[in-house]
This record gives structure tokens, sequence and C-alpha cells, in this order.
């Protein structure tokens, strides 16, 4: 069994083309999770335009079913879609979840995002079988997958999401304000060499990931004149993936205003907090391109 994670877009916010980003990337964020043929898209951001490219090159142009999860529906997570190209097709099916029973939220709004005014194609004369689904409370098996949501810390809220079969787990955490939600909230603000330390929810739903994939937006010295803007300090990423015994760490979103330079600096922080905290958690920063194998 192969289980294969893509980066397609890393960034946060906006798209951000230029030469001072093109070590890391400048698509908005798009992941591919692949668990032998089923083929799982977290995020639809400018990342997935790049992604469609690829999937009509594959397996001779093969017919696709991909099975999409959205965090939530701001702008940088849902602008690749309308350039999807695979979705033009109707040799192919896509199917849009909703986080709860009944919920076609994700799916409505992808169409609203197509409607005339933004954009010359309409949802309805997309080629493709585009499909809403939705997840059960507990969790549902997709293509031999289990997918579970948990609901974020972010202006108008978003979803991380966990996927697990053959033993292994990756889980998706995007746009959540970790720094919100510690028990030691002021303390860890007031003094930032404190373990920081979140309560047991969201430390159950990603344990022992063998890959966390999670927002990691600002530096320290960036986030006390951005609380509440729903993304954490880098290196709290890195206080809850030890906490809760992940084994490989993406810190994801990076900010627009972050060169390749300020990445790598964020990327040696994190590393050095690591370090204080005795975590043996392998921590990167996740780059447009990168691709890793989970081996079973
Ligand atoms: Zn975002
Ligand atoms: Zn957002």
């Amino acid at each position: 069994m192969a289980f294969l994670v893509k980066f397609w877009g890393t960034r946060g916010s906006i798209p951000t083309p230029s030469h001072s980003t093109r070590r890391f990337g400048g698509n908005t964020p798009c992941v591919e999770v692949k668990v032998d043929d089923t083929l799982i898209i977290c995020d639809g951001g400018s990342g997935l335009r790049e992604l469609g490219v690829d999937l009509g090159q594959r397996d001779g142009g093969a017919p696709v079913h991909g099975h999409f999860f959205f965090s939530h529906a701001h702008w940088d997570h849902i602008q690749g879609f309308p350039f999807f190209m695979p979705v033009y097709s109707p040799r192919n099916t896509f199917t849009v979840y909703g986080t709860e029973e009944e919920d076609d939220r994700f799916f409505r709004l992808l169409s609203g995002q197509m409607s005339s005014e933004y954009f010359p194609v309409a949802f309805s004369d997309l080629g493709a079988k585009v499909e809403p689904a939705s997840l059960e409370k507990q969790g549902s098996e997709i293509g031999g997958v289990l997918v579970r949501a948990f609901p974020q810390t972010h202006p108008g809220g978003s979803f991380a999401y966990s996927f697990e079969s053959g033993g292994k787990k990756v889980v998706y955490a995007t746009d959540h304000e970790y720094d919100l939600d510690l028990l030691n909230r002021e303390a860890s603000l007031e003094n930032p060499d404190l373990v920081r330390v979140l309560g047991p929810d969201f430390i159950e739903f990603i344990r022992g990931a063998d890959l966390l994939i999670s927002d990691s937006q600002y530096l320290d010295e960036e986030y006390p004149s951005r609380v509440g803007w729903g993304h954490p300090r880098a290196t709290t990423a890195v206080d809850i993936a030890v906490q809760a015994g992940v084994k490989q760490l993406a810190l994801f979103h990076h900010d627009p205003m972050h060169s390749d330079a300020v990445v790598l600096h964020k990327e040696k922080l994190c590393r050095e907090r690591l370090a204080v905290l005795g975590g043996s958690t392998v921590v990167f920063a996740a780059r447009e391109g990168m691709a890793l194998r989970l081996d079973h």
C-alpha cells in the first residue's frame, strides 16, 4: 500500500509569485493525499491548478475521481477551483464533502464563487460530475481511508482533517489559531519561552500522526500584533506536535510577507524550539512540489 502526500500550494492568504518566494513557492493551499488509488485533495487554493495539469497527464489521461476536503471557504482555499482543468471533463467525478450530515456548505460556496459576476463559466456548466457528500459524525471510510474532521479556531470557522489507512495517519490542519486555545495563553504571550499547552481535544485528534501539516504562519515577534487574525505562532505548532507525539511536522500556510529567507529562519527557530523541548518530531517547512511517501 502506498500513502503519498504532495504539496501543490503552501502559501497563506494570497498567491505570492516572486523571485523571493521561489524556494517554498507562492501558490495558496492545496495538498494531495493519495492512498493507493484513492485521491484526496485538501483545499483548492491556487496550487490546485497545477495539480489539475498533472492529473491530466497521469495514467494516459485516465478518468479521475477526486475527494475534496476544504478547511473553509476563505478565498485563498478555493480560488484555484475554477482553474482546475479536470473539472471540465465529463470523464471525471469529484465529491465535495461537508463535515456534518446533510452538509453541502462547501459545495454551495464553490458554486457561489463561479457566479457570473466573478467568473465566466457557471458551476452548472462544469463537464465533470461534481457532487456533494458529507462525513458522519464519527468519521467516514472513503476508498479505504478513515476521514475525520475537527472544528478549529479561525474567523468564520475552519476544519482540520485526519486521514488514516493501514496504520498511517496524516492530519491537515491549516488556518487554526492555536494560541487562542492555549490553557496558559496569557502566560505564554508574556513569556514565549514557556511550554505552550493545548487542551486535550485537538491533541487527541492529532495524537501519533505520522505527518501533521499545520498552520505555522507567524514568527513569535509578529504574533502580538496579529492576535485574532486566525493563525498561530509557528513555534506553537512545535509545542503541540511534541505534546501529541507527532512524528513529522510540516510548517504550512507561510505568510505572504515572508521571503524564502524568512521561511528558512522560521524553520530554524522551530527546530531550536524542538531541541529545547527535547522532542523527536522531524520539523520542516513545507515547500511547493515536495512529495512525501509514508511507507507501510
Ligand atoms: Zn488561509
Ligand atoms: Zn482563513
